[in-house]
């Protein structure tokens, strides 16, 4: 029997060694694996210079607590707010930490300019944004709610491209409207680039802080470091988690220097969050993926796969209904339950994922060979076949 709880289905399947691209299993099956630990393994298995990395830092110092100033933590902060909107970062280890830590600072940034009843935070039903107790309200589904008792109050929801219902949903308390810029779990929708810039321009107008939750999406996952780039648009808040650790639980909130006063010595705070161990990786992995030449080798590879994937679509229109996402972040959308199709792709030794709106969901390491896309798609193909 398993000692753990059951709160997973797990598949029946073990891998005892990973890659770049591909996973090993007890058994002696090789696996090419678009799962990646859903978007984590950035740069694959057992990248190069992640090993040499993590390596070496773990026989100088692993951890030290947040009362001492951690170069390695400083370093990756000043490479994140030169890479991006943000002017400062408060380090965590997941994403729903991350999330959480965002509405924290929402609310806080409104309490200490003498605003503390705007903290009500609007943000898409049956979104993602964690487990954690707030997180799961956040995300306003039912399923991840239920049994958990008394409701964790602040938090309103509109549907999903319901344009009218945002501007009825905002009260004067209104503190931030939080949404996925590309919505992981919920069937890999991406918000248009108009659309956040509707988002932007509501915000503005009504003095609502923009918090575009990139723990899925950003990190080079899009083909741009963070999806929201190409709009144009800048939030005032992101949080990070998944692929900027490589597979080593990092998360982090970014954050422009307007809002960043709330957060005055004490306000928050993270035993592990930041320490040199997770920040040595960290900044490995982010010399490699802000680099512009990697983000510009996604964007190619992106869309050789998507254009194949859309011919594919093309010649099976009674299995695939749509072909979503955008960079690495993709999803096929069935016109039926897709655990069958999910099963029958790792009978041929393809690694996929679920997500809502019978999608499933593939996430390559974003350093992915043409080679290995080639492989993805002739055994999609063959499951297509196969189904149709
Ligand atoms: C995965 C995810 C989270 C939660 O991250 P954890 O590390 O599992 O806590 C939050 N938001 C989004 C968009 C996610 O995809």
């Amino acid at each position: 029997m398993s000692y753990l709880t059951k709160n997973y289905n797990r598949k029946k399947i073990s891998f005892k060694r990973g890659k770049g691209s591909f996973l090993y299993s007890v058994d002696g099956k090789k696996y090419l694996d678009f799962v990646q630990g859903i978007a984590v393994n950035s740069l694959g298995h057992a990248h190069p210079k992640l090993v040499k990395t993590i390596n070496a830092q773990s026989k100088k110092l692993w951890h030290v607590s947040n009362a001492f100033v951690i170069p390695e933590g400083e370093k990756l902060a000043k490479k994140l707010a030169k890479k991006t909107f943000a002017d400062y970062v408060m380090f965590q280890n997941s994403g729903a930490e991350a999330t959480e830590a965002a509405i924290k600072v929402a609310r806080r940034y409104f309490y200490s300019i003498g605003k503390p009843k705007k903290n009500r935070i609007l943000c898409v039903k049956n979104s993602f944004h964690g487990r954690t107790l707030a997180a799961i309200y956040a995300s306003g589904s039912k399923k991840m709610t239920e049994g958990f008792g008394p409701k964790v109050g602040g938090f309103d929801h509109f549907e999903f491209g319901d344009h009218k219902s945002i501007q009825k949903k905002i009260t004067k308390n209104t503190a931030a409207i939080m949404v996925e810029t590309i919505m992981g779990e919920g069937g890999i929708k991406v918000i248009p680039d108009w659309c956040l810039k509707g988002l932007r321009k509501i915000c503005d107008k009504k003095n609502i802080l923009l918090i575009l939750d990139e723990v899925q999406c950003g990190v080079g996952r899009s083909g741009d470091f963070f999806a929201f780039e190409k709009s144009k648009v800048k939030p005032d808040i992101v949080p990070i988690a998944k692929g900027i650790g490589g597979g080593f639980p990092i998360g982090a909130v970014l954050m422009n220097k307007k809002v960043a006063v709330g957060m005055t010595a004490g306000t928050h705070g993270s035993t592990f969050g930041g320490n040199p161990l997770a920040m040595a990786v960290g900044n490995s992995v982010m010399d490699i993926i802000a680099n512009k030449k990697f983000l510009k080798h996604v964007k190619s590879i992106s869309k050789y796969f998507l254009e194949n994937l859309n011919k594919i679509k093309e010649k099976y229109p009674g299995v695939i209904k749509e072909i979503r996402g955008r960079g690495l972040l993709i999803g096929i959308q069935l016109h039926t339950d897709q655990v069958n199709f999910i099963k029958k792709l790792m009978d041929n030794k393809l690694l996929t994922i679920r997500a809502a709106e019978n999608v499933v969901r593939i996430l390559p390491p974003l350093n992915v060979k043409k080679n290995e896309i080639d492989q993805a798609l002739r055994l999609i193909k063959k499951v297509c076949t196969e189904v149709n």
